[in-house]
């Protein structure tokens, strides 16, 4: 008894000294930049390590520390970037905040919505939804791909979950599925940043190449409520 109760406490004093404890959304440390689920080559040939690290070390980074910086004076400080996103939305002077938060949440699942020969046709229980939602995976397709394309600037598309149904919703610049209260199963990144180095104004074959060679349908159902 005495031994686990040692045990327990050193275990704890450990994660204390690492920051473990704290290495959560919002905690002491801020909101991390968190590890990227593969190497940056790993998505290759459809999105190169060139791409990969502009876009995870340079654009998702600067979201990080910029939302780091407006929160150090704020009452949101030490809230989940969830609990960030809700209290800012829609909100009048809330709107750098909200931008930073929503870029940091949307990067966050867009890097967890893909893995290393991904894509293609799900099985199972995602496959029925999609059947029951959109007729068939051709029609979930063309519906995921004209989406992101008539985005109009920036933004995102990403298939969401309404019940028992799935709806495509395309969201400009920050916006996101949090904000809109979409329980979300995938995110795709439509900014210009997310596909020019490797497809310069081809945005359609980007958002091919996602959903033929890198979807995650194992995050995606996984994410299924
Ligand atoms: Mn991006």
């Amino acid at each position: 008894m005495k031994r686990s109760l040692f045990v327990i406490a050193i275990l704890f004093f450990g994660m204390l000294a690492t920051g473990s404890l704290f290495s959560g959304d919002g905690g002491a440390a801020g909101i991390e930049l968190p590890k990227l689920p593969y190497a940056e080559n790993a998505l290759e040939p459809a999105i190169t390590a060139k791409a990969m690290g502009f876009h995870y070390g340079k654009h998702h980074k600067a979201y990080i520390d910029k939302l780091n910086a407006l929160l150090a004076d704020s009452p949101l400080k030490g809230e989940t970037l969830e609990e960030i996103i809700l209290a800012t939305a829609g909100k009048d002077g809330s709107a750098a905040i909200f931008d930073n938060a929503g870029q940091v949440w949307n990067h966050n699942f867009f890097w967890k919505s893909m893995k290393p020969n991904g894509g293609g046709e799900p099985g199972g229980k995602m496959l029925d939804l999609i059947n029951r939602s959109f007729g068939s995976y051709a029609g979930f397709k063309k519906q995921f791909v004209d989406g992101g394309v008539a985005q109009f600037g920036s933004g995102w598309v990403s298939l969401v979950q309404k019940g028992d149904k799935l709806e495509i919703l395309k969201t400009s610049n920050a916006d996101n599925p949090v904000a809109r209260k979409s329980n979300p199963l995938l995110v795709c990144d439509v900014w210009e940043h997310a596909y020019y180095l490797d497809y310069q104004n081809r945005r359609a074959d980007f958002i091919n190449a996602f959903l033929d060679k890198l979807v995650s349908w194992d995050f995606a159902e996984g994410n299924l409520k």
